[in-house]
C-alpha cells in the first residue's frame, strides 16, 4: 500500500484533508518534523507523554496527517485510557467492520457455554470461509489468528441472542438486531454496526480485560494474528511480538464503490498497549489495510529503532 504514503508537499495540496496544525503554524512539513521527533523522544520517556499529553496529540496527529494523507484512509488513535489522540474519519457513522466483531461474538458464546469452546473443521469456500481451501480444524485461538468464518458462523448458531445483548451492552456495543440473521454476530452481513469510537473503546475494554481465561485466549488469538496470521504485515512492520491484532473486510461504503473496505484494530506494544490504532482502508482487503496500520505505527515512533 505504498500509494497511501506521499511526500509533505502533495499531502499539502489535499482538499479533503483537516489542516488543523497547518493553520495555526503556517509551515505544516517543519512543524511535523518537529512533533515527530518529540514523539518518538515521549515513546522513549513514558512520563514525559504522560505529562504533555497534549503535545503528544497533537505530533500524533501532525504526523499522521504528514505521512499518510490518502482520503482513501480513515483512522482513529486512542491512548489506554480511551481518550482520542488522532483521527481522520469523516463521520462518526456506524460501521460494520467484518470480521472485527468476531472477538465480541466469543465473549458472549463464552458465557453461554461455561467458557468453552469447540474445534471446528473448516472446509473452505463450502463452510462460507475466505480462504477457499479451507484452514482444517481448528480451536478458538487459531480461529482468531486466521479470522476464520466457518469457526465464528458455528459460534453464531443457536446462540441466545437476548442475553447475547447484554454481554455486548457490557462493551458499549449495542449488535445486529434481534431479527438479523446470526450470520451477522460473525461478520457476514452488514446489520451489525457500531460507531468507530465504540469498536476501538470496545477493544480497549476487550485487552484490559485479560486476566479472564477467555479474553486472554482472545488477547493470544490477536498476538498470533499480528505474528503469522491475516493481521501478519503489523508484526513485519514493528517487530516480533510486537503487537495484538485484527483485521476486518467489509462491503465497502464508499461512492462509487469499491470491492471492499479494509479493517484492522492493533494496540501497541502487545504487553502492555499504550496505543490503539483502528484503521479503514478503501478498495482494500482487511489483510492489506493492515500494512497501512503497521507503517502508521512505525511512523509515530513504533517498533524497532
Ligand atoms: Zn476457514
Amino acid at each position: 500500500m505504498e500509494p497511501l504514503r506521499q511526500e509533505p508537499q502533495s499531502a499539502q495540496s489535499h482538499p479533503n484533508r483537516k489542516d488543523k496544525n497547518a493553520a495555526r503554524v503556517g509551515h505544516p512539513a517543519s512543524w511535523a518534523a518537529l512533533a515527530g521527533l518529540l514523539l518518538i523522544a515521549a515513546w522513549t520517556v513514558p512520563a514525559q507523554q504522560a505529562a504533555e499529553p497534549q503535545l503528544f496529540s497533537q505530533s500524533a496527529q501532525a504526523v499522521l496527517e504528514r505521512d499518510f494523507p490518502s482520503p482513501d484512509l480513515s483512522y482513529l488513535l486512542l491512548d489506554a485510557s480511551g481518550k482520542v489522540l488522532a483521527e481522520r474519519w469523516a463521520t462518526q457513522q456506524a460501521v460494520s467492520p467484518g470480521s472485527l466483531v468476531k472477538p465480541f461474538l466469543v465473549i458472549a458464546y463464552g458465557e453461554q457455554h461455561g467458557g468453552r469452546f469447540p474445534t471446528v473443521r473448516c472446509l473452505g469456500t463450502e463452510s462460507r470461509c475466505w480462504l477457499p481451501r479451507g484452514h482444517g480444524n481448528l480451536g478458538l485461538e487459531e480461529a482468531i489468528t486466521q479470522s476464520c468464518n466457518a469457526y465464528f458462523l458455528q459460534l453464531a448458531t443457536g446462540l441466545d441472542r437476548q442475553h447475547a445483548a447484554q454481554t455486548l451492552a457490557r462493551y458499549g456495543l449495542s449488535g445486529p438486531a434481534a431479527d438479523a440473521a446470526a450470520e451477522n454476530l460473525a461478520g457476514l452481513g452488514d446489520a451489525w454496526k457500531e460507531t468507530p469510537l465504540a469498536w476501538a473503546k470496545a477493544y480497549l475494554q476487550l485487552v484490559n480485560e485479560q486476566q479472564s481465561p477467555v479474553q486472554s485466549r482472545i488477547v493470544k488469538g490477536m498476538l498470533d494474528s499480528a505474528k503469522r496470521g491475516t493481521a501478519r504485515s503489523v508484526d513485519a512492520a514493528l517487530g516480533r511480538n510486537a503487537a495484538l491484532a485484527k483485521t476486518g473486510t467489509a462491503a465497502c461504503s464508499h461512492t462509487p464503490q469499491g470491492a471492499a473496505d479494509g479493517f484492522t484494530v492493533v494496540l501497541y506494544p502487545a504487553a502492555r498497549p499504550r496505543l490503539l490504532l483502528l484503521v479503514r482502508v478503501h478498495g482494500v482487503t482487511g489483510a492489506e489495510s493492515t500494512r497501512v496500520a503497521g507503517a502508521m505505527l512505525r511512523s509515530l515512533g513504533g517498533g524497532e529503532q
